[in-house]
């Protein structure tokens, strides 16, 4: 069931992958997302979301972070994509009552080489996190190795944001953080087999803290530099992990 929700969302983001041009407007590609979404009989997770600052739920289906940004943008008429920009696109959906989590972050049109760097990178952390994971491992020997991953590159691992379980609902527990902790080393988590974890590094270019806009949702680098932000839904398996939303 997890695998349907998974390669939904996968659809989804290839979709907008491609979609994903100068001129086009973070609207249309929510637009695109919510067509797909209905289309499939799904629901679109972070549609209705609880705002914890105001009464104003997340209006979109998808969340567009452009450049700065580095979650939880809200999609737009008004943000027009242009040549050079880099888009973090976070979608997840229920289907038949499971849940599928995932991101990405592409360049529109051609981008600056140290953006291009960014986005290596952080997908790196990633592909690092999904080499290692198998049953038996701690997460923190994970977080250890993708925080040295982005410090090596001169990046900063984002702090305030961390991964999560994930299963019949987006958010269960526990909390996975890109990042090795005080907090993790005294609770670490040992995977499991059948364990589903969103792995979800965040990575600045520049310094590490954040903050939110006064629209109550999109959340900005402190400093203004770029953020990118790489996310899949994973399962633990014999052996290894099998990533869901591929
Ligand atoms: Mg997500
Ligand atoms: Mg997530």
């Amino acid at each position: 069931m997890l695998r349907r929700a998974g390669l939904l969302v996968a659809k989804v983001l290839s979709k907008l992958k491609e979609e994903a041009k100068p001129g086009i407007s973070t609207a249309e590609l929510d637009e695109t997302a919510m067509q797909m979404t209905r289309q499939a009989g799904a629901i679109a997770l972070f549609k209705g979301v609880p705002c914890p600052y105001m009464d104003k739920p997340f209006p979109g289906g998808i969340c567009a972070s452009v450049n700065e940004q580095l979650v939880h943008g809200i999609p737009s008429k008004k943000v027009i994509l242009k040549e050079g920009d880099i888009l973090s696109v976070d979608f997840g959906v229920k289907l038949n009552g499971y849940c599928g989590d995932s991101a990405m972050t592409v360049g529109i049109g051609q981008i600056a080489p140290d953006r291009k760097k960014l986005l290596v990178i952080t997908q790196r952390l990633l592909a690092i996190a999904i080499e290692q994971m198998a049953p038996g491992v701690k997460w923190s020997l994970i977080a250890g190795m993708m925080e040295a991953a982005a410090k090596d590159a001169g990046f900063s691992i984002v702090k305030d944001y961390v991964g999560h379980g994930i299963g019949t609902e987006m958010h269960e527990d526990p909390k996975v953080p890109n990042f090795v902790s005080r907090e993790l080393l005294r609770d670490d988590i040992v995977l499991t087999e059948g364990m589903i974890l969103a792995v979800e590094p965040m990575v600045n270019m520049g310094k590490s803290g954040v903050r939110t806009l006064p629209d109550g949702w999109t959340v900005v680098t402190k400093d203004k530099k770029c953020s990118a932000h790489f996310e899949h839904t994973i399962a633990v398996v014999a052996g290894g992990c099998e990533v869901l939303t591929a």
